[in-house]
């Protein structure tokens, strides 16, 4: 594999809560991203996701671990690296609404950061990029002098990512990016990105809450559960040969497009809610919903390990010298057939 783009290693983020809570939002998280690879990292809302894409463009400080972008750590940039990383890594964020400027006509919206970075000499220049850059997602340069309540979901989405593209960046985070739009809308918006990285080469991590659209965009998938990595390996074999208890029951979640098959789908419904951050369970911590849950589950954390090439969980079912003796918590889950 060629050097990766980005590294994570070992990272922590916690929030002071005051009265000496921490809440624990990312626990030592591993990963790396190759250049013009697609990342997906999914998880339930509250398992550290989206912090992680925030500590990753320097939005927060990091508690423990590193960050590199080009080897580079990003919370140790002096203020010139600190513009040319920010030109180089953008962010595509999931509510397009909320994150455009009501104010602002969608050309002000996409040249903003354009005189930031002093890109045009002139402003005939800058125009016409904005132009390009909205055809280039799918609307066009009459949309230019609009404002974005005159937009749907979808289209606002679109004009966010062409706000994104406007420093040509070459890694973007997108942070749920769909989650908020149609179903029917969700395709579209992946396909475009899809297009995007192939035109431009971009490299992204793609975040989500649930598997059924990152599989059609990342190469590969980490799942994470409160604040942890918990399974990581390439999309493909994520989907034939899921390890982790909750991978599988996050994959039985997704319909099958066909009938027959959708007939016989069983589905794995966890019961209760995600622990707290702030108190997360001893030992793994998904033992208090896990279905395999056993008596060493509570007491020793499972390891982060290569069980096949590029493969890693961490679960004690996949650990050798574990003893399988089923534990006396109880955690209710029902396998529900259709
Ligand atoms: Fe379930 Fe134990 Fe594996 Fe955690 S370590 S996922 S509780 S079997």
């Amino acid at each position: 594999m060629d050097q990766p783009i980005l590294q994570v290693k070992s990272l922590k983020k916690y929030f002071d809560m005051g009265k000496g809570e921490m809440l624990q939002a990312v626990n030592d998280v591993s990963f790396e991203v190759q250049k013009g690879e697609t990342f997906g990292l999914v998880g339930e809302s509250g398992c550290g996701k989206s912090t992680i894409g925030r500590t990753i463009m320097g939005l927060y400080n990091r508690t423990d671990g590193q960050v590199l972008y080009r080897d580079k750590d990003v919370h140790r940039l002096k203020e010139k690296e600190k513009f040319h990383f920010y030109r180089s890594m953008q962010m595509i964020f999931q509510d397009p609404y909320a994150s455009l400027n009501p104010r602002s006509t969608v050309k002000e919206v996409i040249s903003e950061p354009m005189q930031v970075h002093q890109l045009y000499k002139s402003k005939k220049q800058e125009r016409e990029r904005v132009y390009q850059l909205l055809e280039e997602v799918g609307l066009n340069r009459d949309h230019a002098n609009r404002y974005p309540h005159e937009f749907s979901g979808g289209q606002r989405q679109r004009i966010g990512i062409a706000r994104a593209l406007a420093l040509e960046p070459e890694f973007i985070i997108a942070d749920e990016p769909i989650s908020a739009l149609d179903v029917s809308v969700q395709a579209q918006v992946v396909n475009l990105l899809k297009d995007l990285q192939i035109e431009k080469g971009l490299t992204f991590l793609f975040i989500a809450h649930d598997l059924s659209m990152v599989k059609h965009i990342s190469d590969r998938i980490g799942v994470m559960y409160l604040g942890n990595m918990v399974e990581l390996t390439a999309s493909e074999e994520l989907y034939e040969n899921p390890l982790h208890p909750y991978t599988k029951a996050l994959l039985s979640a997704i319909p099958i497009p066909d009938p027959d098959l959708e007939e016989k789908r069983e589905r794995i419904i966890l019961e209760g809610d995600l622990p707290s951050p702030i108190n997360p369970p001893s030992g793994c911590v998904f033992r208090t919903r896990c279905p395999m849950a056993m008596d060493i589950c509570s007491k020793k954390k499972p390891q982060w390990q290569e069980i096949d090439k590029d493969h890693f969980v961490a679960c004690h079912l996949y650990e050798n010298d574990i003893p399988k003796t089923q534990g006396n918590q109880s955690p209710v889950v029902h396998i529900q057939g259709r």
